[in-house]
């Protein structure tokens, strides 16, 4: 049997936060990860991209890890307002956040987009944290596995390894509310999601980590990181104090 893979906790700063303020949690969360002695998990802080540079040059040497939350799929070329995923990977990142649902949602992202940032992602070094979420309509209707499923293949580009890529299911429903899908509920999908990706990218697949993400707080944490197939977590606004994330980060450690 194999062992489960070190799990990871994300935290999703979205568009929040002044250079001070980062400034001020990334040395926090710096703090607690250098008075670890040894540590539990894999721990990434998603910047927004004004202060990617500040913030890396505060974690860096403790085992947190910068991630940026979205890139576009070239290189450089004229794109307006654009960050390419080589230069996250310049400024430090080793993670980004791809098919969020606020850019699903806000910006039309489609999975087959999706799939393109990952391979760009790729490309540049770049772990993608690949996000998939069913809407409360689609759960309501029954279809929460069939649009987890749909966007799973659409999403994940061939050559998906453990180590190459992250899965985060979040409900879109879950997501800033304070509401979270039951237990087993998470376990139907997670469950579901280990097959599939079994069944297409082979027996590596089994240590790819599949966080869950949406509404994780102090109070939950403990109980959606027992979740077989729960491997982590992609956390929002808890991940905007140290004082609410790092529990979070120790619960699942
Ligand atoms: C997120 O947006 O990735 C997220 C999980 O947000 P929250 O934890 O606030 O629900």
């Amino acid at each position: 049997m194999t062992s489960a893979p070190r799990p990871l906790v994300a935290g999703n700063w979205k568009m929040n936060g002044t250079l001070a303020g980062a400034a001020e949690l990334a040395s926090g969360l710096a703090k607690l990860a250098d008075a670890q002695s040894s540590s539990p998990c894999d721990i990434l802080v998603c910047t927004p991209a004004h202060v990617l540079v500040p913030v890396f040059d505060l974690i860096r040497g403790t085992s947190i890890s910068l991630g940026a939350q979205d890139c576009h799929v070239e290189a450089s070329g004229a794109h307006t307002g654009d960050l390419s995923a080589e230069m996250l990977q310049d400024v430090g990142c080793s993670y980004v956040i791809v098919g969020h649902s606020e850019r699903r949602t806000n910006h039309g992202e489609t999975d087959s987009q999706v799939c393109e940032k990952a391979v760009a992602a790729r490309r540049a070094g770049l772990i993608p944290v690949v996000c998939v979420g069913e809407t409360e309509a689609q759960r309501d209707a029954g279809e929460a596995l069939a649009i987890v499923g749909r966007q799973l293949a659409d999403s994940l580009p061939d050559g998906t390894t453990a180590s190459n890529t992250v899965v985060a299911y979040e409900p879109v429903w879950a997501i800033g509310t304070g509401r979270t899908p039951t237990s087993e509920e998470i376990a139907d999908v997670h469950d579901a999601m280990r097959s599939q990706i079994g069944e297409r990218f082979g027996a590596d697949s089994e240590q790819l980590r599949l966080l869950y993400g949406g509404s994780v707080n102090p109070g939950n944490a403990q109980e959606i990181m027992s979740i077989t197939n729960v491997d982590g977590g992609l956390v929002g606004g808890a991940s905007l104090k140290a004082e609410t994330f790092w529990p979070i980060v120790e619960a699942f450690g």
